[in-house]
């Protein structure tokens, strides 16, 4: 892992010249650009080749500047309190004076904002006088970055700069979670919700329903490392790449392991390397062992549903 100051001060003047550059995370590395310059998160788009209709999550370092953008309410200072810097995004009611460009939000009047906890974005935030409009570094509907190299792998030279930040510690998208109404799940990812529940002390209901499609990353194809992937399966094929949620005795080359000893945690952080290891060694398909639907697993299952359809 390099960074340093100088690359920090680097990454400030490529985004004062209203240019796009990759930043860690501690979920994903993210695509990152001057949240209050249309000019700058246009970019953004068309590096990913995302639909117009897709908002885009900004990142703040600090409280006060959010409250410039955003309303917010007692449930948003609670979770705030406990969760904040962490993998949570939350969607917020924007407020009319805000600078936050028209195309970050796709036109609407709410805007999903988070704190990231990464040390470098946090440095990097702090000595930028706006904040940063940053979804996750990769084209359109495939497997998210966890590293430099795998933001290299997606753009290419098509990007000013990257910000190598090492490895990222959550590795899966943050949870997000609507405010606007009653509190609503959008997206399950790196907090579990049980433990916004305990914090709210309520039920969450939660509304990912793929053909609803309120938030893209709930579309339906999605994390995708562009071929087949089977759910749930026993026996894999022969010559199909076979990803298990722990290591086992009966070892075979087409064998893949999320973790040592089954923590879904561990697990989450490792599957778009996993799926990234597995693309990039020319296998046609991929089968899934199940994996159980509880905590973190929920997250997981849910990338591999999405990166399963056609
Ligand atoms: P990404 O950063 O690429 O993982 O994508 C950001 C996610 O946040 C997408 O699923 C967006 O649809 C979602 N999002 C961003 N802004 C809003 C918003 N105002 N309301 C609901 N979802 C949003
Ligand atoms: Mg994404």
């Amino acid at each position: 892992m390099k960074f340093n100051h100088s690359n920090i001060k680097k990454a400030k003047k490529y985004l004062d010249q209203n240019k796009c550059i990759a930043v860690p995370t501690e979920t994903v590395y993210g695509l990152a650009a001057n949240a209050y310059s249309t000019t700058a998160v246009k970019k953004i788009f068309k590096l990913k080749k995302r639909p117009k209709s897709n908002p885009l999550i900004v990142h703040y370092s600090k409280l006060s500047n959010l409250k410039k953008d955003c309303l917010i309410n007692d449930k948003f200072q609670k979770l705030y309190k406990k969760f904040c810097p962490g993998p949570i995004t939350f969607v917020l009611k924007l407020k009319k004076n805000s600078k936050i460009s028209k195309i970050v939000t796709s036109n609407n009047k709410t805007l999903a904002i988070r704190f990231p906890k990464h040390k470098i974005l946090k440095n990097l935030l702090k000595i930028l006088n706006y904040p940063l409009a940053a979804p996750s570094a990769n084209v359109s509907t495939r497997l998210s970055s966890v590293k430099a190299e795998d933001v290299k792998e997606e753009f290419g030279n098509k990007i000013s700069y990257i910000l190598d930040g090492g490895k990222s510690k959550v590795g899966i998208e943050s949870s997000i979670l609507s405010l606007v109404n009653f509190p609503k799940i959008l997206r399950l990812g790196g907090l579990e919700v049980s433990k916004i529940e305990k914090v709210l002390n309520q039920k969450i209901k939660i509304d990912i329903n793929p053909l609803k499609n309120i938030a893209p990353g709930q579309s339906k194809l999605h994390y995708s490392p562009g071929i087949p992937i089977r759910m749930n399966i026993i026996k894999p094929k022969k010559d199909e790449a076979f990803i298990l949620i722990k290591k086992r005795t009966d070892k075979s080359p087409n064998y893949y392991y999320l973790c040592k000893n089954k923590n879904l945690k561990e697990a989450a952080k490792n599957l778009y390397s996993c799926l990234r290891k597995i693309k990039n060694k020319g296998y046609k398909s991929i089968a899934v062992q199940k994996i159980k639907n509880i905590g973190m697993g929920k997250t997981i299952n849910d990338r591999l549903y999405r990166a399963s359809n056609k």
